[in-house]
């Protein structure tokens, strides 16, 4: 018997190992059960679209010739991009492999999971079943699942061995970070977030013992020091003063950085210090605007005041800031718009990360553009490299879905000429995304701008 686990996206190098799929490893890799994984990782850099597309095809063939051998083998395909949490558009090169696995072996069990098609039920309605006559079962949830079915339905023992191994890809591929997890789902209810509604705003806490020996093995056994705690806020784990203490006791040494909100920041300001010394070199905190009026409409729950707080203790320990914010928001004024960008200027943060504000698809529907289905959302695949960015957008189906997809602006910020772009007079806000673009490319310091493709190495390392 062989597990084949299958990561789609695409990954120039920069992105660690995919965490559900180490997790589901976790369970097998003890056992008498084969595991091959099959991913997309092409370090050197890409010059164009037609260039990339014959990639991915060689990509999709190696799954083919994979699958055309086996007799006795069960396919799991994550849509997670890295961890749990994070949906990406990637569907139609899914699709194509679902297509082309059918075609070359009918009799291959085939599942899929993770956060995009939990997205898309969750978000949109859609059950990927409906639209999907390929695959043997569609996983909601946790991924983990997968391995309840393994058990179940094929008779596999499977045991918990509580360390991640990574014992099955090719790290010479991968960057020298890794991300990890203490919990997955998020409490809080901010309304443009789909983090909180995946686990239905369960907070999921596993033994931080575990995170612990899992860093303790990677440093001992494959030689990392980096480390992304990509919980949705490591500081709702009550615990993670015992993290710090541990790691400095142990003699641990290691660079880490995390989410954490602004509240919390200025809640435990007296550990700040005690993180630093745990390792920890910058933070991911989501400020989105620094006006009041538009904080409240995004139920943020803070102030400006506090988020001034928050930026004081960090500043005071030395520990970096990565800064997400948010433009477009409906209702939002330009006005406020040109004053939050200036404002995050001028507060001279480690790294910015910039998003638009995401409008679901059934919002876009009722509200936009009448033509637009919540199974559209299936036509996107976004996930090029950024320099073929342009390429794609333009050839976009409907460019009105891209008021669907936060990262967009972030990505195509330096490679997108916004003048002659089709999305350009598209708008979920008062200000097109061509004013929009303009608007941060004159503010902000592209330099400062977080590009997972340049600088996700950075994390980790410095501040
Ligand atoms: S705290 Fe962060 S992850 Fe949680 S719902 Fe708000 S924005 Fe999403």
């Amino acid at each position: 018997m062989k597990i084949l686990l299958i990561d789609p996206f695409y990954n120039n190098g920069v992105v660690p190992p995919n965490y559900s799929l180490g997790e589901i490893e976790k369970y097998i890799v003890d056992t008498n059960v084969e595991i091959e994984v099959i991913d997309f990782v092409h370090k050197n850099k890409i010059e164009n679209l037609d260039e990339f597309k014959k990639l991915e095809n060689d990509f999709i063939n190696k799954i083919v010739e994979k699958v055309k051998k086996e007799t006795n083998a069960i396919i799991y395909i994550t849509t997670s991009y890295g961890i749990p949490l994070k949906q990406k558009p990637v569907y139609p090169r899914v699709k194509k492999i679902l297509k082309e696995i059918r075609e070359n072996n009918s009799m291959i069990p085939v599942y899929v999971g993770g956060a995009t098609v939990n997205y898309a039920q969750k978000e949109l309605g859609i059950n990927l079943q409906d639209y999907e006559e390929n695959v043997t079962d569609i996983i909601y949830g946790d991924e983990i699942k997968f391995v309840d079915i393994l058990s179940e339905k094929y008779g596999i023992e499977t045991k918990d061995i509580g360390i991640i191994k990574w014992n099955n890809w090719n790290w010479e591929k991968y960057p020298k970070h890794i991300s990890l997890l203490s919990a997955k789902g998020c409490p809080s209810a901010c309304n443009f977030c789909f983090e909180n509604k995946i686990f239905d705003n369960k907070y999921i806490r596993n033994n931080i013992d575990l995170l612990i020996e899992n860093i303790k093995y990677l440093v001992k056994e494959k030689g990392i020091t980096n480390f992304a705690i990509e919980d949705s806020s490591f500081l709702f784990n009550i615990d993670f003063e015992y993290f710090c203490d541990k790691i400095i006791k142990d003699n641990i040494n290691i660079n880490w950085t995390c989410y954490a909100k602004v509240f919390q920041i200025n809640k435990y300001h007296n550990l700040l210090e005690k993180m630093k010394n745990a390792g920890c070199t910058s933070i991911i905190i989501g400020i989105e605007t620094t006006n009041n009026e538009d904080l409240e409409k995004l139920q943020k729950g803070i102030t400006n005041d506090e988020i001034n707080k928050m930026i004081g203790y960090m500043n005071e320990v030395e520990i970096g800031i990565q800064g997400c914010f948010m433009v477009g928001m409906p209702n939002s004024s330009r006005e406020h718009i040109i004053q939050s960008v200036k404002y995050a200027k001028q507060l001279d943060l480690f790294l910015y990360r910039w998003h638009i504000f995401q409008l679901p698809l059934i919002e876009i529907h009722n509200t936009v553009d009448k033509t637009v289905k919540p199974e559209d959302y299936f036509t996107m695949q976004l996930n090029v490299p950024d320099n073929c960015l342009d390429e794609v957008l333009s050839n976009i189906n409907k460019p009105i879905l891209l008021l669907n997809e936060e990262h967009f602006l972030i990505r195509g910020l330096r490679y997108i000429d916004e003048e002659n772009a089709a999305f350009g007079n598209i708008s979920n806000s008062i200000v097109t995304y061509k004013e929009l673009f303009k608007i941060l490319k004159d503010n902000i310091n592209l330099d400062a701008i977080f590009d997972e493709e340049e600088m996700y190495n950075k994390i980790g390392k410095e501040k």
